[in-house]
C-alpha cells in the first residue's frame, strides 16, 4: 500500500495506524538494575539481612534529602501514619482527610478507634481544600492528613489558618522536590512498588520533633532498644549484648536492611528518573488532544491523570485496552467504600472524579511508548470527532 504521509500536531505520522503492541504497555511500574541486584547481594552475603547499618545510612541520607531532621524508616506509608497516630496517642478522635486518596489515608484512623472526617478537595489539585475543613471540622478534629495529590502541594497556608491540630503530610506521591515534604508536623514517605522511588514496599516518617522521632523509632519493634546497636558496643565492652528493655507499647514496623539497600539505590536514580517522569508529563500536556484537560504540573509525576469528557472515560479505557495500553483512575472517591461511607454531599468529587483517567507514567517506558499512548488516545478522539 502507498505509504501517505500527513501532518499532525507538528508531527508526521502515517496514515496506516501504527502496529498494536504484543504486550500490555502498564500504566505504572518500578525501574531497577543491576544496581539494586549487587546491592541486595552485598546485605545477603554481609550475613545481616534485617534493621541494621543500610537502614541506619538510608534514614540518614533520607533526612538530609527532604531537609528534615530526623526520619524513621518503616515497613510502609500507612504502617508510618499508624505509628503518628499511636505515638502521639491519638486515639477515639475525629481525623480529617481528603475525598480523593487511596483507602490508606481514611483507613488508618479506623485503626486507632477514630473517626474518619472526609471532606472534599479543590478542583484544579484534588488536594483537600482548606474552606471545607473549615466547614466541616468538628470539637474533636485533632488531626488532619492530607495528601499531596500526584506530586501536587496542598493549599498549607490555608490548611494552618483553618485547622490548629496535628497535619500528617501524606507524601506517598512525592520524592523530594524543592519546597516539598515540610508542610506538616510530621511527614509519611512511601517505597511501594509503583510509587515514584519503589522499593517493593517500605516507608518513612520525618519530622523535626526528635521526641516525635524516638518514640516512634522505639515503637517500630516491640518497644526494643535495637539489636544492631547492641552489637556495636564500645571497645572495653566487646561482643554482643544480649539485654534489652521494653519501655512503651511496641509494634513490628521498621525496615529492613534488604529493602534499604534497593531505596539507597534507588534515591541515586531519582533525579534522573523524575526528570523522564517530567519529561513523560511534558509531551503528554503538548501532543495530546485539545479535548483532554491536563493536571496541573507535578515535579514527581506520580500519576499523569488526565480529564476527559465523563461520558468518553469507560469507553477511552476500553479502547486502550484494545490497543495494549493499560489505564487507571486514581482515585474514586473514598466515601464510596463501605468501612468509609459518610453522610455529606461532595459537590467537586462527584463532578470531577467522573472525568479521571490515568496515562501510563512511570521509568520503564522508552520514547515509543509515548509516541504510541499519544497516538492511539488522539486517535480515539479524532475518530469520534468524525462521529
Ligand atoms: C500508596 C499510598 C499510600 C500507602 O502507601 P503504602 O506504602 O503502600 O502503605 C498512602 N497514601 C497514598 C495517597 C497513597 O497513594
Amino acid at each position: 500500500m502507498t505509504k501517505r504521509l500527513i501532518k499532525h500536531n507538528n508531527k508526521t505520522s502515517m496514515v496506516k495506524d501504527i502496529e498494536i503492541r504484543e504486550t500490555m504497555l502498564p500504566v505504572l511500574g518500578p525501574q531497577g538494575g543491576q544496581e539494586e541486584v549487587e546491592a541486595i547481594r552485598e546485605v545477603i552475603e554481609s550475613g545481616w539481612w534485617g534493621k541494621g547499618p543500610k537502614v541506619a545510612e538510608f534514614e540518614e541520607k533520607f533526612a538530609k534529602m527532604v531537609g528534615h531532621k530526623y526520619a524513621v524508616a518503616v515497613t510502609s506509608n500507612s504502617h508510618g501514619q499508624d505509628l503518628i497516630m499511636k505515638a502521639m496517642g491519638f486515639k477515639g478522635i475525629d481525623v480529617i482527610n481528603p475525598a480523593i486518596s487511596f483507602v490508606a489515608t481514611a483507613m488508618v484512623p479506623l485503626w486507632n478507634d477514630c473517626t474518619s472526617n472526609i471532606v472534599d478537595v479543590e478542583r484544579e489539585t484534588l488536594c483537600i481544600d482548606p474552606n471545607d475543613v473549615a466547614k466541616f471540622k468538628k470539637p474533636n478534629s485533632e488531626v488532619l492528613i492530607s495528601v499531596d495529590e500526584s506530586g501536587v502541594l496542598s493549599d498549607y497556608k490555608g490548611l494552618r489558618k483553618n485547622f490548629g491540630g496535628f497535619i500528617i503530610q501524606d507524601c506517598a506521591h512525592s520524592c523530594w522536590f524543592p519546597g516539598a515534604g515540610l508542610d506538616g508536623d510530621a511527614a509519611v514517605w512511601s517505597f511501594q512498588a509503583v510509587k515514584t522511588m519503589p522499593a517493593g514496599d517500605g516507608g518513612m516518617i520525618t519530622t523535626n520533633d526528635k521526641n516525635l522521632a524516638d518514640k516512634c523509632r522505639e515503637m517500630t519493634w516491640f518497644g526494643v532498644s535495637s539489636t544492631w546497636s547492641r552489637t556495636q558496643q564500645s571497645n572495653n565492652k566487646p561482643g554482643y549484648a544480649w539485654d534489652y528493655e521494653v519501655d512503651v507499647l511496641g509494634y513490628k514496623y521498621y525496615m529492613t536492611d534488604i529493602i534499604a539497600a534497593i531505596c539507597l539505590e534507588q534515591m541515586k536514580k531519582l533525579p534522573k528518573h523524575l526528570e523522564f517522569r517530567r519529561h513523560i508529563q511534558s509531551r503528554y500536556n503538548s501532543e495530546l488532544h485539545p479535548v483532554i484537560e491536563r493536571p496541573p504540573f507535578s515535579q514527581t509525576v506520580q500519576y499523569y491523570s488526565a480529564r476527559v469528557p465523563s461520558e468518553h472515560r469507560e469507553s477511552l479505557i476500553d479502547y486502550l485496552a484494545t490497543k495494549k495500553i493499560h489505564t487507571s483512575v486514581h482515585f474514586k472517591p473514598l466515601y464510596k467504600y463501605v468501612p468509609l461511607l459518610q453522610d455529606r454531599d461532595y459537590p467537586v468529587c462527584e463532578k470531577e472524579w467522573i472525568k479521571l483517567i490515568t496515562l501510563p507514567c512511570h521509568n520503564r517506558m522508552i520514547e515509543e511508548d509515548i509516541d504510541y499512548v499519544i497516538y492511539w488516545v488522539n486517535k480515539y478522539f479524532e475518530s469520534h470527532e468524525k462521529i
